[in-house]
């Protein structure tokens, strides 16, 4: 079996990796370190889980080792979807470089744009940013992207759910021709290829099975709920999310509870908290700086339960996450795999719970469909309590798994203009500064629209030890984004 040590990476990077408890290389570190290696573009087909991260970081500390970066011109750009992504890369890059004299700047909306601006005015290795904000300082003609060797697009397709596909499309066209691009999709949507086909030169492709066949680690289970009456459909739905909890006992550790919606995401954990258990809310409404210290509170144990939206929660690397609780079937399918996703990661086993009410039958098709599998149906916890109804599986049904069984269909009927609004209701909307520029380019007064930065700007970054270069994440820095900023060349 190959190991990082025949891979030619710098023997800096290999300690660091070796640090980090790493041997052997995952199927996509294999396929995609080498021909970074070379210089090659790479189209990664892989998703999170899979050790993707640092199939780019690794071969990219390596490349960057050596030279240096000249004042606001990066020598490498990584983009992101979200912001908690781009400070997972970021801490990756921080892991991997630690024997590496490399600088790494974050620019992620939410944050104060004077603290990034003197990050980028001295110079650069390893720019990390979301789209929206990175094309706002460019605009701000803070930036120039002439000098960016090496290009990353991380989680294409989360990108292209989000409406980034023109910024990216237009950052390619700043940054310089003969730049390396290493490209990261979990899916290859006709948009994706297109992209791929236009801004990538030969790439060496590279796909691995995706997270919904391959892990076999996680253990699904559906269990329906049949509101007694309709008034009741939303306490009684959270009262089995508390039982299927309580019966699963100490077995879970923590988990993510998934709801379609961000209102619901904070009813449910208020909720929760109301009845005692230990739970948080994260979606893209919350201020970054509460954001990032829920999530540093879940990843240090100290947080049992993060309710959250998909936005929020996607592409997150949170080891040792015992369950998911999927409170809604989400309406989008592929966002199912992304939700499971977060538990049975690096071969743990894991446990993802849906609960499904007789209304969300399309929605439980879709996926079912998608993951080619029925979701085990197991007995609710509320048996007997609440009516529950299972309807076959819509997988198996043919023409009728298009239908929902009799008695769910005359409840979907009944309940039809309850059903309206929830199945129109948008999916959760990106934090303002996050968004395309058409839509930002069309208010007056855009050079405010990173609202949550201004209001940042006003608080003091604390935690950043005393000035040394930190970019402001709000009042709550933790640990690990802290070090992604340590000044560490003293030029
Ligand atoms: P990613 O797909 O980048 O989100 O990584 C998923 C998880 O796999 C992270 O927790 C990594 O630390 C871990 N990981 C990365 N490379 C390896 C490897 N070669 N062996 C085992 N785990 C790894």
């Amino acid at each position: 079996m190959t190991k990082f040590s025949e891979l030619n990476l710098n023997p800096k990077v290999l300690k660091a990796v070796e640090d980090a408890g790493y041997e052997t290389p995952t199927p996509i570190q294999l396929g995609a370190i080498p021909p970074a290696l070379e210089g090659r573009d790479v189209l990664g087909i892989a998703q999170t889980g899979t050790g993707k991260t640092a199939s780019f970081v690794l071969p990219m500390i390596t490349q960057l080792a050596r030279g240096r970066a000249r004042a606001r011109m990066p020598r490498s750009l990584v983009l992101c979807p979200t912001r908690e992504l781009a400070a997972q890369v970021a801490e990756n890059f921080e892991n991997y470089a630690k024997y590496v004299k490399l600088t790494k700047a974050l620019l992620i909306g939410g944050v104060s744009f004077k603290e990034q601006d003197q990050l980028i005015d001295r110079g650069v290795d390893v720019l990390i940013a979301t789209p929206g904000r990175l094309l706002d300082h460019f605009e701000r003609g803070k930036l120039l992207l002439t000098g960016v060797q090496i290009m990353v697009v991380d989680e294409a397709d989360r990108m292209l759910d989000m409406g980034f596909i023109p910024d990216i499309e237009r950052i390619f066209g700043l940054v310089p021709f003969t730049r390396q691009t290493l490209f990261f999709s979990a899916t290859m949507a006709p948009e994706i290829e297109r992209i791929t086909n236009t801004f990538l030169s030969n790439p060496a492709r590279i796909e691995v099975a995706r997270q919904a066949t391959a892990s076999e680690t996680i253990e699904q289970a559906l269990v329906m709920l049949q509101p007694s009456r309709r008034d009741r459909a939303a306490s009684e739905k959270r009262a089995l999310l508390r039982a299927l909890i309580e019966r699963e006992g100490e077995a879970c550790t923590n988990a993510i509870i998934f709801c379609n919606r961000k209102t619901d995401v904070d009813i449910v954990a208020k909720s929760l908290k109301q009845h005692g258990y230990d739970a948080q809310p994260i979606h893209g409404d919350l201020d970054q700086s509460k954001r990032t210290e829920v999530l540093q509170g879940f990843r240090d144990g100290t947080i049992r339960f993060l309710c959250a939206s998909d936005v929020a929660a996607r592409g997150l690397d949170i080891p040792n996450v015992s369950h998911i609780f999927n409170f809604d079937v989400p309406s989008h399918a592929e966002d199912y795999i992304h939700r499971i996703g977060r538990t049975g990661r690096a071969g743990k086993s894991g446990k993802a719970f849906m609960i499904c009410e007789p209304r969300d039958a399309k929605n439980l098709e879709a996926v079912e469909r998608l993951i080619e599998r029925e979701i085990p149906r197991v007995d609710s916890p509320l048996a007997g309590a609440i009516r529950e109804e299972a309807p076959k599986s819509p997988v198996r049904g043919g023409n009728d798994g298009d239908k929902p069984s009799g008695r769910a269909r005359s409840s979907r009927s009944r309940s039809r203009k309850d059903d309206a609004p929830r199945e129109e209701a948008p999916r959760e909307e990106r934090p303002r500064e996050d968004r395309p520029r058409e839509e930002a380019a069309a208010k007056p007064g855009r050079e405010e629209s990173p609202s949550r930065a201004s209001s940042s700007r006003a608080r003091k970054p604390s935690g950043n030890g005393g000035g040394k270069g930190v970019v402001g994440m709000g009042d709550h820095l933790p640990g690990f984004i802290a070090q992604s900023f340590d000044e560490r060349r003293e030029d």
